[in-house]
């Protein structure tokens, strides 16, 4: 499996055990959904929130690509241990605050007028027609057509997410193929997913799942994907042997999965809808 950091979301996480745990006078006031400020460090620093959350056993801070920060800690943290655990990762933090900082990638403009799909070297120009009515598509010849009344994108994100699982499930599929059989690994099926946590993943029955966003990265860097997936039909963990079966396939994949794991930066916003209108 590879996992891929959020394509829109955090970018790195440090975790840490909660000790042995006290009931917190007050703790935090908590504010919108279950989201709450840390005094100390919101008043000279927006864009910081911590949040209780009855399913976390640890605390985590999280600094998000767009700079954000948020610590998400169990349910009566006392509020000092929050205050050692950021202190002790205050450099840390931020040093990930100045990354993303640096790649900060502008807003999207929604819908977009051109999709790139570097993995089949393909360019979609996205042309909006105009018209009211029901929203009509036609794709076909790098051209995607849209008319009708596209006002909504509500409506028009669906239907560009459709396209790009048919096109990923078109392109992918025989990749897969052609990779198992240039180095004999056998798998049972293929499915495309679109996924924000993982590039793909294989199961024990020899299911290999593609995340539909490869699409957005380079063909060598797919290529090493697949061969990464295919490795785990005969290695169900990454062990020194698991890594050993993709280096002779694939003499570069650190490289590439150093390339895969920035891959996030090529996705687009409208692919999950969170950062896009
Ligand atoms: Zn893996």
């Amino acid at each position: 499996m590879v996992r891929l950091p959020e394509a829109r979301g955090a970018c790195a996480a440090k975790i840490e055990k909660v000790g042995k745990r006290r009931e917190a006078p007050g703790g935090f006031d908590v504010i919108g959904e279950g989201a709450a400020q840390l005094p100390l460090w919101s008043e000279q620093d927006a864009g910081w929130s911590v949040r209780e959350s009855r399913r976390a056993r640890r605390m985590v801070v999280r600094v998000f690509h767009s700079g954000r920060v948020e610590v998400v800690v169990p349910v009566k943290t006392p509020p000092g241990l929050v205050q050692t655990f950021l202190e002790r990762h205050r450099l840390w933090i931020e040093r990930k605050r100045a990354e993303a900082r640096r790649t900060a990638v502008t807003p999207e403009h929604f819908p977009p007028q051109r999709i790139d799909l570097a993995a089949c070297a393909e360019q979609w120009q996205v042309h909006l027609a105009g018209g009211s009515g029901r929203l009509r598509i036609d794709a076909g010849g790098g051209l995607i057509r849209i008319s009708g009344d596209s006002g909504s994108s509500q409506a028009l994100r669906p239907v560009l997410r459709g396209l790009l699982l048919q096109r990923a499930r078109g392109a992918l599929e025989p990749a897969l193929a052609a990779c198992a059989q240039e180095f004999g690994f056998q798998y049972s099926r293929m499915v495309i997913r679109r996924q924000r946590t993982r590039w793909g993943s294989c199961s024990v029955s020899g299911t290999i799942s593609l995340n539909a966003c490869l699409l957005f990265v380079p063909p060598a860097v797919v290529r090493y994907l697949l061969i990464h997936e295919l490795a785990h039909t005969r290695h169900m963990n990454h062990s020194r042997r698991f890594w050993q079966c993709v280096a002779s396939c694939c003499p570069e994949y650190r490289r590439l999965d150093q390339a895969l794991s920035e891959g996030w930066r090529s996705v687009p916003a409208w692919v999950f809808g969170d950062a896009a209108p």
